[in-house]
């Protein structure tokens, strides 16, 4: 019956970077997924030419060569640089705040001058010990960027005041004095030529994949085709809920494909202001620099999350991390399941973040 050395619960990053260095091993692996596609968050559609972030804007970056050079072996990356703007009370801003920024907003141009406005701000609105996100953020950057190109956006983001936040969802507000729209610090960056769709294609090269396939719902039967599980699902979800679900914060994208070659003019804006119910307009196409007469972009909403939706954002406050402990103790107990990825960690993670998770719990899997 056991066919397989792993079987691998979950197609995205993690179960594909899983499965590929059990490969290198000369191990088998059947991996599934409950979707109708492989690839989990990073999957790509292909929609008239233009790769389409199905489950939000994916940009990779790292800091870290061996991953760099990981991902690098199955596709090749463009020079896409990450520079996105914000539209704030029908004024248009670069991000991250840097002195293009702090020029459309106090038409100054040096960092020195931009420098004291700031600090004279936090100096007059900051807190000693800041007790919501709010006070955190005037804490950091001073009034004018916090009004016009953060509170308006995270209290949709989160469907909560600033007022009612906590101060740990930021913990640092980059302030750049100079003149650098590249959202990212990371020494590597770029989206793969062709999508992410390659990477998932390289990673899972000869293994075996099975999609359509939800693991909760025919546990016994798939545990009895390998010797091992990877699982990359939710963590509450595999113990049934037992001390109530782990709460998320989810998004809700609307696509649409537009007849005109151009339709921002960059592949992200963000939107600041309230009365606008999306926070991010992502036009596909200049992640790749399509040259293609049409445009697909894709409208973000910050949506409730309910168990029937995509859970993105992990609501990581004390009652959830206190929660999510629980689950892991019973985890790290669990014989012969190797926990991982996004959903099963309980965590934000950027994709290098997630490859690093994978390749290290599967060195110490085959050490
Ligand atoms: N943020 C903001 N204004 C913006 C973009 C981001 O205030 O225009 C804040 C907001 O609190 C958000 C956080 O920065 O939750 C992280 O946003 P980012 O876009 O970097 O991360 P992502 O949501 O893509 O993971």
């Amino acid at each position: 019956m056991q066919m397989y050395d792993y079987l691998i619960v979950g197609a995205g990053l993690f179960g594909s970077v899983f499965a590929h260095e059990a490969k290198k091993r000369n191990k088998t692996s059947l991996v599934i997924d409950k979707r109708a596609h492989l690839g989990g968050n990073v999957f790509c559609e292909n929609v008239n030419g233009i790769n389409v972030h199905k489950y939000g804007a994916h940009i990779f970056h790292t800091n870290d060569k061996k991953i760099w050079d990981y991902v690098n072996q199955f596709v090749e990356f463009n020079n896409y640089i990450n520079s996105p703007l914000s539209i704030s009370n029908g004024k248009l801003y670069n991000l991250p705040f840097n002195m293009n920024t702090f020029h459309a907003l106090w038409k100054v141009k040096t960092p020195d001058e931009a420098k004291t406005i700031i600090n004279n701000q936090i100096k007059k609105y900051g807190f000693k010990n800041p007790k919501n996100l709010e006070e955190q953020a005037l804490s950091l950057v001073g009034k004018d960027i916090y009004e016009t190109l953060i509170k308006e956006y995270t209290e949709k983001q989160w469907g909560l005041k600033a007022t009612d936040l906590p101060a740990f969802i930021i913990k640092r507000l980059p302030l750049r004095y100079t003149y650098d729209n590249n959202y990212f610090k990371d020494r590597y960056q770029g989206i793969p030529i062709g999508g992410y769709n390659k990477i998932i294609e390289g990673l899972l090269k000869g293994i075996d994949t099975q999609t359509n396939t939800d693991f909760l719902k025919n546990r016994n039967e798939l545990s009895r085709k390998a010797k091992k599980i990877v699982y990359t699902g939710y963590i509450d979800a595999y113990f049934d809920y037992k001390f109530a679900p782990l709460e998320y914060r989810s998004l809700r994208f609307e696509h649409e494909q537009l007849n005109t070659d151009n339709f921002q003019g960059n592949a992200v804006v963000n939107y600041n202001d309230s009365n606008i119910p999306y926070t991010r307009i992502i036009e596909h196409k200049h992640f790749e620099f399509g040259k293609q007469n049409h445009t697909v972009i894709t409208r973000e909403y910050p949506e409730k999350w309910t168990s029937n939706k995509e859970a993105y954002y992990p609501i990581n406050n004390k009652e959830n991390q206190n929660r999510f402990k629980k689950y892991k103790d019973l985890a790290d107990k669990e014989p012969n399941v190797i926990f991982g990825g996004r959903l099963a960690e309980y965590r934000y993670y950027d994709m290098h973040q997630v490859i690093a998770s994978a390749l290290q719990k599967a060195e110490k899997e085959f050490a």
